[in-house]
Formats: C-alpha cells, sequence, structure tokens
C-alpha cells in the first residue's frame, strides 16, 4: 500500500508529495512541526501537542495553520489513510515559499503544510523496552530557543548519529557545567539514591516534552516524588534508574551512560512501572 502524505489542502501518494525548492522550510530551517503518537487508531495527548504547536508558530511570529479542529481532522484522515493503528502522526508547517531572501516574506504568504503518518511496531518497542538501552552524552551545542519545536534539527540528528555509531539509542545533550539537558528526541530523566524523580527544569533550554509533562503528573499521583532539578552524567551514572520520554518511546529504560551501568544494568522498577502508568494514561485520555 503506498503512503499518502496530506500537502497544503491535498491527499497525495508519497511519491508526488512534494514542497517548493524555494520553500523557507528547506532554505532556512524556518517552520515547526508536531508529533503524535497513535495507539489504537486514536491520538495521544492531542491537546498538549496542539496546543504547544500553536505556541511554537506564534514564537516564529506565525498564525496557527488551521484552526484546532480543522487539524484535527487533517490529522484523523493522514491515520485513516495510511491504515495507521499504532504509529506517529507528523506535521510540519513553514513560512510558505517565496523567492530567497532571509527577512521574512509578506505575511499573506500561505505557509506550507505537511502531514505524514508512520506505523510503529508496538512489539519491538516493548522487547526494547523490557531489555533497555544506552544512551551516549554529547556536547550542547544548540541554539537558545530548544523551546520551540523547529524543523531545525541538524544538531539533534547529528547527535543521534553518534548515538547510533556507539550502538546506543540516545544521545544526552551536556552543557557548560556537566549538566543534562535532554536527549536529541526525548527528555531525560533519573531516580536518584533518594528515590526521588528528577529531569531538568523548563526554564533552562530544553523542549517542553508533553509526555515529560504528563508523567510528572502521573508520577505523582502515583505518590512518587518528583523534582525538575538538573543532574550530571555522574548523578545519572551513579542514579539507580534512568530512563527517557517522548511521544514515541514514551518512558524508556535507559541500562548504561557513555558505556557505565545504571543500576545492575537491567530497566529498573520504577522505570517500568512509570511505563505502565504512562500508557494506561495514554489510552485513556486519547482521541
Ligand atoms: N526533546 C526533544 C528535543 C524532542 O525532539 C522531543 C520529541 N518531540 C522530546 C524532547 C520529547 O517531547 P514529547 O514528549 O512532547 O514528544
Amino acid at each position: 500500500m503506498s503512503r499518502i502524505a496530506y500537502v497544503n489542502g491535498q491527499y497525495v501518494p508519497m511519491a508526488r508529495a512534494c514542497v517548493h525548492v524555494e520553500d523557507r522550510g528547506f532554505q532556512f530551517a524556518d517552520g515547526v512541526y508536531e508529533v503524535w503518537a497513535v495507539l489504537d487508531g486514536r491520538l495521544v495527548e492531542w491537546a498538549g501537542h496542539a496546543r504547544r504547536l500553536e505556541r511554537s508558530l506564534g514564537e516564529l511570529s506565525m498564525p496557527p495553520a488551521m484552526s484546532q479542529r480543522a487539524l484535527q481532522v487533517v490529522l484523523r484522515e493522514t491515520i485513516r489513510r495510511n491504515r495507521v493503528r499504532n504509529g506517529l502522526v507528523y506535521i510540519q508547517v513553514t513560512r510558505g515559499t517565496f523567492p530567497r531572501d532571509h527577512a521574512f516574506p509578506p505575511a499573506d504568504t500561505p505557509q506550507t503544510v505537511v502531514a505524514t503518518a508512520k506505523r510503529i511496531d508496538v512489539a519491538a518497542i516493548e522487547a526494547r523496552a523490557a531489555k533497555g538501552v544506552g544512551v551516549v552524552t554529547t556536547p550542547e551545542n544548540r541554539w537558545g530557543r530548544c523551546d520551540i519545536k523547529t524543523v531545525g534539527l541538524l544538531a539533534n540528528a547529528m547527535a543521534k548519529q553518534k548515538a547510533r555509531g556507539a550502538g546506543a539509542f540516545e544521545a544526552w545533550f551536556v552543557d557548560d557545567l556537566g549538566l543534562v539537558t535532554e536527549g536529541s528526541s526525548t527528555n531525560a530523566w533519573i531516580v536518584d539514591a533518594d528515590g526521588r524523580l528528577r529531569t531538568r527544569d523548563t526554564n533552562c533550554n530544553i523542549l517542553r516534552g508533553i509526555t515529560r509533562h504528563s508523567l510528572i503528573d502521573v508520577a505523582r499521583g502515583a505518590g512518587m516524588d518528583v523534582a525538575e532539578q538538573p543532574f550530571s552524567v555522574d548523578d545519572a551514572k551513579q542514579a539507580r534508574e534512568a530512563f527517557v520520554t517522548s511521544a514515541s518511546a514514551f518512558v524508556m529504560p535507559i541500562t548504561s551512560v557513555d558505556g557505565a551501568r545504571v543500576g545492575n544494568g537491567k530497566p529498573g522498577p520504577v522505570a517500568q512501572r512509570l511505563r505502565s502508568l504512562y500508557l494506561d494514561h495514554a489510552r485513556a485520555t486519547a482521541v
């Protein structure tokens, strides 16, 4: 079955799904994106991701691409046409196509809006989570607005490639003070020696992960102690447990940091419990 993409109001086969060479997303990474998990055909964390998309656009002085109602229709139709039951649905919105010039084009330039969906292998992800994965660390080298979910992902892609080259799942960015900011496409967490959950605060330069945000509530609801407090690479190596969160990985246990074993080198009980609690929450609130 050929995959279908939504491109500026039309659903087209992937092979014919194109944007212009002078699209500002291509020329300047002048655009934003968002991604929702799809479980049992339903959108996970619909409202959180939709709100963040509007915020990202607003921070770049771009209007919403469409109403939230229309956005949901487009995402659902993209999911349906690609027959995705469990997967991910993406939207990219750029400042549109205009003869190349760094300064913004006229405000009435139509945005470019693209949506795609892909299946994920839930069994494979479960198997990975049951085994745990490794992370490597890499110096933080991104711009100062990582709270905006822009399509400018080169530093993230390079960090992920470094991880893949080392046989790891993820790369954690580490700032000048030796503190972990976040992963290349995930937020970073540990369970410290006191049993407290720790994840970097959002006043620093990280993406305000929707999964991270919900998991703080889920964990507190389960009586766990959560601190939005930075941790160092050494803290992570000495932690009881570590894990990452994202719309695509949910809660993924980390078993090594730069080759050093975390805890006993197996997924920890807290991470496993949180994964299960989070998936219950995700399914219960999906629309
Ligand atoms: N940080 C970065 C840099 C990301 O790309 C992502 C994935 N979107 C996350 C964190 C996790 O965010 P979310 O839980 O909203 O998927």
